[in-house]
């Protein structure tokens, strides 16, 4: 029945009319059904292809003719196979599994009401002030103090911007950094971009942040901290501070890196920066350590955050939020003046979010779907899933901690654990070992972790040295104590076998 009256359907009749109707809801439901059945998918990938066979298989010429609903439906599920399930118990690499059924019925729902949140008044009448309160919790939850309701006049005093990642969160605060160097640069462009430069860990930093100078035009000049412990060490801070007084812009701290997640002494960072320069722009970048915010019992290692000038949070990182959506929050809400543009395309209106958003036009109703998942959870719920994760992080140290042929690189802060098998030999040896250990696991496809290089800060395998890190993220709620054995034994027996491979000028250390 539903078959035929989709199959029955005509290309004319796939924009929703009351014709098309029960048509188009059955099109709907069919493709929820295959989305539901690939989050419940047990394997990462079902099938996998090489980029070229890909290639080959994909980049078609749109045919002439048109196919109906039906045969679309199964097109589009013929692409599922070949996509990665981030919610499969077996994807211990990444994310998030953007699996929270909250997050996914505001999702769906924003793809029905076509607000566009570039103005109030017309386009977005109640979707702004949704984006708006969404905005105010996550503001209190990082302790920023919010104006009263009462007081909420304008986009200028919300304190924050909902934005497609947290790349884009951090360049809007690298904008806003070379505002307050260089007031004005708005207008007049960047004179002299060597005193734009942006502090950062050495080795820990995430990539965004050195784009970002590229593309708000101050250059890639970026000043390196050497870390202790995975964070700053605020010694050497201090002395870079010293060494390039007058030319540092920014100060980017980490309240969990995008390798161990390690939250930076906040606090510390910013006595020590405040008190060297107290105009020099101070970011946090919380992509993951947001969720630290969540419980009473995590945020004390926030502590410090709410005064920092920005803040970046990731709820696609965390919250199980469908991709995409993070979010800059500012201390000061006044201050995203300072980067606001004009256009009579864009109503010059209180609560246009177009005048503040920085590279984006036409803008969607995305917090939607965080709204809604904030809705469902409620604080208690959010503490819940932060304390979840953390649990489930100490459980896999403890299952690392009670292997020989396992160690691990640091005390979590947040989901991520780094660690390294350990083959008999020198640090090249570890390096080769793990590396060829992911390679295997890629090729294999049943498991994910993720794989990066570190220094070992803690030394755990030779002080100073960079080491090849395999990591486990406990985000999946799916992934049980016994999914974590089972890895375990796989890492073990992976790792023994290619160590047995391992050239001999790497075994001998030539
Ligand atoms: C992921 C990440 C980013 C970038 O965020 P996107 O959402 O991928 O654009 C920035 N900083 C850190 C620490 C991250 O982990």
């Amino acid at each position: 029945m539903t078959q035929t009256r989709l199959g029955n359907a005509t290309a004319r009749s796939s924009v929703i009319t009351p014709h098309s109707r029960g048509e188009v809801s059955t099109l709907l439901k069919a493709i929820v059904d295959a989305g539901v059945a690939l989050k419940l998918r047990d394997a990462i990938y079902e099938l996998r292809m090489s980029p070229l066979d890909l290639r080959d298989a994909t980049l078609q010429e749109l045919p002439e003719a048109g196919i109906d609903l039906l045969t679309l439906v199964k097109d589009a599920e013929s692409l599922l196979p070949l996509c990665k399930n981030e919610a499969s118990p077996y994807f211990c690499g990444f994310g998030d599994t953007g699996a929270d059924a909250a997050a996914l019925a505001g999702g769906l729902l924003d793809l029905f009401c076509q607000q566009n949140l570039i103005n109030q008044s017309f386009d977005a009448p109640v979707a702004t002030f949704v984006e708006i309160a969404v905005l105010r919790w996550l503001r209190d939850l990082i302790g920023y103090i919010s104006p009263m309701v009462a007081n909420v006049r304008s986009v200028w005093d919300v304190g924050g911007i909902v934005t497609t990642g947290g790349t884009m969160s951090n360049t809007v605060a690298m904008m806003l950094a070379r505002e307050r160097r260089s007031p004005g640069t708005m207008q007049r462009g960047v004179t002299d971009p060597s005193a734009h430069g942006i502090v950062v860990p050495k080795g820990i930093g995430h990539y965004s942040v050195k784009a970002a100078g590229t593309w708000v035009g101050t250059g890639a000049h970026v000043i390196e901290v050497p870390t202790r412990g995975f964070g700053y060490d605020l010694e050497q801070l201090d002395r870079a501070l010293v060494e390039h007084a007058g030319q540092v812009m920014a100060v980017v701290a980490y309240a969990g890196d995008s390798r161990t997640q390690t939250i930076d002494d906040l606090r510390g960072i910013a006595d020590t920066v405040r008190r060297r320069d107290p105009k020099i722009w101070l970011h946090a970048d919380a992509c993951w350590g947001l969720i630290a915010s969540f419980s009473p019992a995590l945020a004390g290692r926030l502590a410090g955050i709410d005064t920092f000038d920005s803040v970046t949070v990731d709820p696609h990182k965390v919250m199980n939020i469908p991709y995409s959506l993070s979010a800059l929050l500012v201390r000061d809400p006044g201050v995203l003046r300072t980067v606001s543009s004009y256009s009579d395309l864009i109503m010059q209106e209180d609560f246009a979010f177009g005048q503040v958003t920085p590279f984006v036009g036409t803008k969607g109703w995305g917090s939607l779907k965080l709204w809604a998942m904030m809705r469902a959870h409620g604080r208690s719920g959010l503490a819940g899933l932060a304390e979840d994760r953390i649990s489930r992080a100490l459980e896999f140290c403890r299952l690392i901690d009670a292997s020989p042929k396992l160690i691990r690189l640091h005390d979590p802060h947040l989901a991520a654990v780094a660690f390294c098998y350990l083959p008999d030999g020198d640090v090249e040896r570890v390096n080769y070992v793990n590396k060829a250990i992911h390679e295997r696991m890629l090729a294999e496809c049943r498991w994910h972790v993720h794989t990066f290089t570190l220094p070992d800060d803690n030394g755990h395998i030779q002080q100073g040295s960079q080491v090849q890190a395999l990591r486990f993220m406990a985000n999946n709620p799916r992934t049980s104590t016994a999914h974590m054995e089972e890895l375990i034994d796989y890492i073990h027996a992976v790792g023994r076998a290619v160590d047995v491979e391992t050239p001999n000028s790497i075994k001998e250390g030539v």
